[in-house]
């Protein structure tokens, strides 16, 4: 007796794969094609047909995972093939009124701007191409105060209107790992649904150690009508912003969201009680986790599996200039400082050089019990978060700011906001502008 069914539909060869994987994305007119005939199986076997999900005269918001400022390249965000397919098929295959797609990111270094990073994702265009009707830069649209019945922590939450104005919602997830998350697919996209202010807004004050909760919780604001992950190519390693391509040629689909994310993060290589969100959920009878209870249909498991390389976010030792003390330190200051640390060095800098032309770099996350101030006196201090401030310690803190040749606080707990300012700042301190918070 199944509780769920999941559609797995793997693509023949893609010609602009090929120079995409080698960092260049060229809109290719038969990658389209195929992809879209992907899309096409995967919803059929998984729905029937779109008239299962949308009714004539509905208005459809196709909500992607544009959660940075980041080029098609990064493979941060959904491929613009999948967007352009996957509107163009709902257009064309549909009754709806109207095709939206919309999004607000996350993180960035713009720290959540909905306009530059659809644009600069190559989304826009894309869903211009596809024929959308209505492009949804979420951070220009009003919010919505509603409930969450059920929720165990997130019970009150600001949601963007057209989120709750649509009468379908298509949830469009990109398989990627995740820091935090361990992976990030079909619960972990509806982040992007409340707004993103820091350092202590919805997105990012909740973004901590209990994240898999949230995003159970949020899912209760508003269940998605379908899931469709764009598999194309995922994202391993240092995801869901600095990990490497991974060639998949998967689109995954179902109605329920918990288990197309079970199915999804098996081909990863994770066991689906390893997903905090994907746990989360289930315990909480959002959806169906166990890969037994679920008929998965298409492409066999073992066929496609592929064990993706998890991601480390331990920010401790990883290069000689930039020193971190992470003692008593969260994953909210521990993993977003490793993740900056990824963004910074991806940008190519040459580290040798910047501290011989502007000093080291120490950074401090949480309490640091066994940290000498004279450790800092002459480098560039960056201090993350508040907690050090009821520490014990917190005299050495301030002794060290005292010492230093530069000291940039990031305040909040959780600052996940770190996660991209903290690259920012570096970069400016490379380019020797000063950073936005230093003293
Ligand atoms: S400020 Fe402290 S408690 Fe808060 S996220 Fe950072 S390390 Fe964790």
């Amino acid at each position: 007796m199944f509780n769920a069914k999941v559609s797995v539909v793997k693509s023949g060869h893609l010609p602009g794969n090929a120079s995409f994987l080698a960092g260049k994305f060229v809109r290719n007119p038969e990658d389209i094609r195929q992809i879209k005939e992907v899309v096409k199986k995967a919803v059929e076997m998984a729905v029937g047909s779109p008239d299962a999900i949308i009714h004539e005269g509905q208005t459809v918001l196709i909500k992607p995972n544009i959660a940075f400022l980041a080029p098609p390249e990064s493979f941060a965000v959904v491929d613009p093939r999948v967007i352009e397919a996957v509107v163009s098929y709902f257009k064309e295959n549909s009754k709806a009124k109207e095709i939206w797609i919309g999004d607000n990111p996350s993180l960035g270094m713009h720290v959540g701007k909905a306009r530059p990073a659809l644009e600069t994702a190559g989304l826009t265009a894309a869903a211009i191409a596809g024929g959308a009707d209505r492009i949804i830069y979420f951070d220009e649209e009003e919010l919505v105060d509603v409930e969450v019945p059920g929720a165990t922590f997130f019970k009150k939450a600001q949601v963007f209107k057209p989120f709750l104005d649509a009468d379908v919602v298509i949830n469009l997830p990109k398989l990627k790992v995740h820091l935090a998350g361990t992976v990030t697919l079909g619960l972990k996209n509806w982040n992007g649904i409340v707004p993103n202010v820091h350092p202590s807004g919805q997105q990012q004050g909740v973004h901590r150690i209990d994240l898999g909760q949230k995003m159970a919780d949020m899912y209760r604001i508003r269940k998605a009508d379908l899931t469709l992950v764009d598999a194309i190519i995922g994202m391993e390693g240092q995801g869901p912003h600095a990990g490497t391509p991974v060639e998949m040629n998967l689109i995954i689909a179902g109605t329920d969201t918990v288990a197309v994310d079970a199915v999804s993060s098996s081909i990863m290589g994770f066991e689906p009680m390893e997903i905090p969100a994907v746990r989360c959920a289930a315990t909480d009878g959002l959806g169906e986790i166990d890969l037994e209870k679920i008929e998965i249909v298409g492409e066999p498991l073992a066929s496609v599996r592929r064990f993706f390389k998890r991601p480390n976010g331990d920010p401790i030792g990883m290069y000689k200039e930039i020193t971190v003390f992470a003692q008593q330190t969260c994953p909210g200051c521990f993993v977003n400082v490793r993740g900056a640390l990824d963004s910074f060095v991806n940008t190519g800098i040459d580290m040798g050089k910047m501290v011989k032309e502007h000093g080291e770099i120490v950074v401090l996350g949480g309490g640091v019990p066994d940290f000498d101030p004279e450790f800092a006196r002459g480098k560039n201090l960056f201090i993350t978060g508040d907690c050090w401030k009821y520490f014990p310690t917190r005299d050495k803190v301030e002794k060290a700011a005292a010492l230093a040749k530069s000291v940039t606080y990031y305040p909040g707990c959780a600052p996940v906001y770190v996660f991209s300012q903290l690259n920012a700042d570096l970069q400016k301190l490379s380019k020797q502008e000063e950073p936005a918070l230093t003293r």
